[in-house]
């Protein structure tokens, strides 16, 4: 069967997808690839939960490449794949990690050796080449490394997702919100919804209900008496009009606070999502 004729036929296995974020988009488009049939619910729009308000960093994996190397490559070949089946969706600009105190020099060879060992490409600058690429750089800065990070729109890069499983014949609700899941024999066979336009209320059946709720997951589990514990962690982004830097600017240390700036089209985001 060729990747076009997969279609999926009415008898083929049908999968409810709760949620409509970057996971429940992209677990759709991958899922009619397979020719499974897709229905997917959300009960606002589509993006608009925490994909919709994230920094729009598409990671190269070097921010984990010390701490959690399993993380660090898990980017850096997803980073390729997005490229690849995603051409136009990214600023492909690269980042910087630029070290400026002495303690941020001791991190750089474990820095280094980390991004060499998880596959991450990587080109080692001196101060000049790197205050070239961005002059509003420190310019006391003691190293950098570039590194192969890029930009995506939150939104429209996941839309594209969405519209590719639409086309090979996805159902997706938007305005649509889980209520309850049914369950039957201890295996959850569908969901109660509401469609939030028009008020009515029904059951979707299938024969595997996905819970791609995120930050929600844990409230959408309890319907079905299952524990998933989700801990919020703090972070803090600041949208700046106009833009400070071309490239991803990263410190080069440990994960902390205000330790990146991502250029994203007009504005500067500045923070970080987690400092934990
Ligand atoms: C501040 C911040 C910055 C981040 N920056 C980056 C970054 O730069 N790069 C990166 O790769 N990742 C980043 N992340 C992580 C990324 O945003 C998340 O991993 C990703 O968006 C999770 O997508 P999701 O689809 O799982 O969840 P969500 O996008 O939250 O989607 C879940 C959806 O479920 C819906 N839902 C909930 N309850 C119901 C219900 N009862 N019925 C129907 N629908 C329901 C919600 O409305 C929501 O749209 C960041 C995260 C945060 C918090």
């Amino acid at each position: 069967m060729t990747r076009s004729a997969a279609r999926a036929s009415r008898d083929a296995p049908h999968v409810l997808i709760v949620g409509g974020g970057g996971t429940g988009g992209a677990l759709a488009h991958d899922l009619t690839l397979r020719g499974i049939r897709i229905t997917l619910v959300e009960r606002g729009e589509f993006t608009s939960g925490t994909t919709g308000r994230h920094h729009g960093l598409l990671h190269s994996g070097a921010r984990y490449a010390v701490n959690d190397r399993e993380s660090a490559i898990e980017c850096i070949e997803e980073n390729a794949i997005l490229r690849s089946i995603c051409p136009g969706s990214f600023e492909e600009n690269d980042g910087l990690f630029v070290a400026i105190t002495d303690e941020d020099m001791a991190y750089y060879d474990d820095f280094v050796e980390g991004c060499k060992a998880c596959g991450i490409p990587i080109e080692e600058l001196t101060p000049e080449e790197a205050l070239r690429m961005e002059p509003l750089l420190n310019p006391e800065l003691k190293a950098a490394v570039r590194v192969p990070d890029a930009t995506m729109d939150a939104m429209r890069m996941p839309l594209r997702f969405f519209a590719t499983a639409k086309h090979r014949g996805a159902t997706l609700y938007n305005f649509m919100e889980v209520l309850d899941l049914v369950v039957d024999g201890g295996a959850v066979t569908g969901a109660t919804v509401r469609d939030l336009v028009t008020g009515s209320e029904g059951d979707l059946h299938a024969d595997l209900v996905v819970n791609a709720t995120g930050p929600w997951s844990e409230k959408i589990a309890r319907m079905a008496k299952v524990d998933v514990p989700i801990s919020p962690s703090p972070g803090v982004m600041l949208a700046l009009r106009g833009r400070l830097c071309n490239m991803v600017i990263n410190r080069m240390h440990r994960s902390g606070d205000g330790d990146i700036v991502v250029p994203q089209r007009g504005l500067s985001v500045v923070g970080t999502s987690s400092w934990t």
